[in-house]
């Protein structure tokens, strides 16, 4: 960057901590405490994950689990279901186990510092030092995406962010510019997660109404829309899988899935990887081979990979299954919407709600 754009590291900090007092987010419900457990939950739904979808979330979760030893007394089982839709169900079954440590390693209290809170289970550098700044003030810089953009344009800083290089340069410049006073640490967080998330966009940044307008770099140069520079993407991998979708009555079958990997410890239609293996999996669940209609594929996407999977639709006359799995279980459609299932399944088992309507069991 060039020196006649670098703000002091307190007049940064001071234009943005007075812009959000102005025009900042005032009202989501995890800026009204300094308990780390409901901050630390906001956090976690937070990324990668937008604001008006974890609203909702965030109330259920506290609603059923109030506090740390409430969550980490439960069955991961019990905590899934109130996942089910956010995507990312890593982050579940890592604030389940997180919640166990704080309660193992330190007696239900959370500890208050950003290094001590980044050992545990699923808190990374940015999400312990959110937390060490809004609960117990400490000067600890965050970097999350938003965080990257806004520094990125800024100072004009080149190269990918995720590289490891420019991020140790980021990290750098983020705490270079923290405020010197730690009691400013609060609102000089949410400030800086305000203007990435509010102006300085992804896409359409509204530069005009920002704070550090007259000392950025990518704003002086009409270079905004080239910076973060943008990331060499793979081509996306495209992987297939059938999906058995066994009816009874108002009754689906369900599987629940192992607890790590994909979709891990939530309820989906038994999945396979080719259509011969679905109908021989019908043949031995319910003791003779029968017709199944395939329905059309649906897509859905991962960081990594796109799923597309085929249901395969089998109307049972009766619920007899001739092979045990602890695994299976009935489900009732009508219920669809309280399942531990991912979101694409939901949407799958509310289209065959509708779909009941049309198929006639036969008898
Ligand atoms: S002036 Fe525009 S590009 Fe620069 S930090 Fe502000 S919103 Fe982002």
């Amino acid at each position: 960057m060039t020196a006649d754009a670098a703000p002091s590291p307190s007049g940064f900090a001071t234009r943005l901590i007075a812009w959000q007092a102005r025009d900042g987010r005032q009202d989501l419900p995890w800026q009204k405490t300094r308990d780390p457990y409901r901050v630390w939950l906001s956090e976690i739904m937070l990324q990668q994950t937008q604001v008006a979808t974890v609203l909702d979330y965030y109330a259920r979760f506290l609603a059923r689990f109030p506090t740390v030893e409430a969550l980490a007394q439960a069955a991961l089982e019990d905590v899934m279901p109130l996942w089910a839709g956010l995507g990312y169900y890593a982050r579940a079954r890592n604030l389940h186990a997180c919640a166990q440590a704080i309660c193992a390693r330190h007696g239900g209290v959370f500890p208050s510092t950003a290094s001590e809170l980044a050992e545990l289970p699923g808190i990374g550098p940015s999400t312990a030092a959110a937390i060490a700044a809004f609960c117990f003030d400490e000067r600890a810089a965050i970097l999350d995406g938003n965080v990257k953009r806004v520094l990125a344009r800024h100072f004009a800083v080149e190269g990918d962010p995720a590289g490891a290089a420019v991020e140790r340069h980021l990290w750098s410049l983020a705490r270079d510019l923290l405020p010197p006073s730690a009691c400013d640490m609060p609102a000089y967080t949410q400030a800086v997660m305000d203007l990435g998330a509010t102006l300085c966009t992804r896409s359409a940044p509204r530069c005009p109404a920002c704070p550090v307008q007259t000392t950025c770099v990518a704003h002086r140069d009409d270079r905004v829309d080239q910076l973060p520079t943008p990331r060499v993407r793979k081509a996306v991998a495209l992987r297939h899988a059938h999906m058995l979708v066994l009816l009874h009555a108002e009754q689906v079958l369900l599987q629940q899935r192992p607890p790590t990997g994909l979709w891990g410890g939530l309820l989906t239609p038994p999945q396979f990887d080719t259509p011969a293996a679905l109908h021989a999996a019908v043949t031995q669940l319910t003791g003779a081979p029968r017709a199944a209609q395939a329905l059309p594929f649906r897509r859905h996407a991962f960081t990594h990979f796109t799923l597309e999977f085929v249901p395969h639709l089998v109307v049972l006359p009766a619920t007899a299954l001739h092979a045990g799995d602890a695994a299976l279980c009935w489900r009732s459609l009508a219920h669809a919407d309280e399942l531990a299932v991912p979101a694409p399944i939901r949407t799958l088992l509310r289209d065959l709600r509708d779909l009941r309507a049309q198929v006639a069991a036969p008898r």
